[in-house]
């Protein structure tokens, strides 16, 4: 009986990887996490531990909480890596990082915007009042418990109004998808701050 063989990760696999996401700041954390996943081999200080500190970075990236400091030092590593590394997946590997930072896109992320709107964290799932009519589908298709209001029902007064509860929220979208009023909208971080919506915290 023949094994199974693995067959190795390459570059080419890594590269594919994060082609699959729009999102500059996401690209650069898959290719991240694929390269620390198999191609890197850990023999030599500048890669090993630059890939390392810079998939803290690119996290910190996606998920909304990265200051300046973090592309500068994500620039800081690519130029260390580019040097320094022992091989070309490194090398290849701080250039990656380095044509990401060009980009300028990361930088927009540090205001809480992803254009691509990939980075799910940064946005918000909110219901208009207004527009909300109380049917209570969301209510219904939401497996995490995120949304809180009362259905109308003849003959009553006082409801609790629907709103989600952004804590529980996982962003599915399923609420979206069957809401009959388009009340429930996705809004960025940065459209946030400029608005008066409601938000559950
Ligand atoms: S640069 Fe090459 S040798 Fe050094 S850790 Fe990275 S993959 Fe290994
Ligand atoms: S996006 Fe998903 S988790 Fe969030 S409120 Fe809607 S259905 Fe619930
Ligand atoms: S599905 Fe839309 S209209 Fe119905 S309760 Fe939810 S937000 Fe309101």
């Amino acid at each position: 009986m023949t094994e199974d063989k693995a067959v190795p990760v390459t570059m080419k696999d890594v590269q594919a990887k994060a082609d699959e996401k729009k999102c500059v700041a996401a690209q650069l954390l898959v290719f991240i996490e694929e390269f620390l996943a198999e191609p890197m081999c850990g023999r030599c200080f500048p890669c090993s531990f630059g890939s390392y500190e810079a998939r803290i970075r690119a996290k910190r990236l996606t998920a909304g909480t990265a200051s300046a400091e973090d592309v500068e030092r994500l620039k800081r590593i690519g130029g260390n890596m580019l040097e320094a590394s022992m091989c070309k997946k490194g090398k290849d590997t701080a250039a990656y990082i380095l044509e990401k930072i060009a980009t300028g896109d990361l930088l927009e992320h540090l205001s809480g915007l992803c254009a691509s709107r990939e980075c799910v964290d940064f946005d918000k799932y909110i219901i208009i009042p207004g527009k909300c009519t109380m049917c209570g589908l969301c209510l219904d298709v939401c497996k995490d418990s995120a949304i809180k209001g009362e259905k109308r029902e003849a003959y009553r007064t006082g409801y609790l109004p629907f709103e989600i509860i952004q804590k529980r929220c996982t962003k599915c979208g399923e609420c979206v998808k069957v809401c009959p009023e388009n009340a429930i909208l996705v809004i960025s971080a940065r459209e946030m701050e400029n608005k008066d919506a409601p938000v559950t915290k």
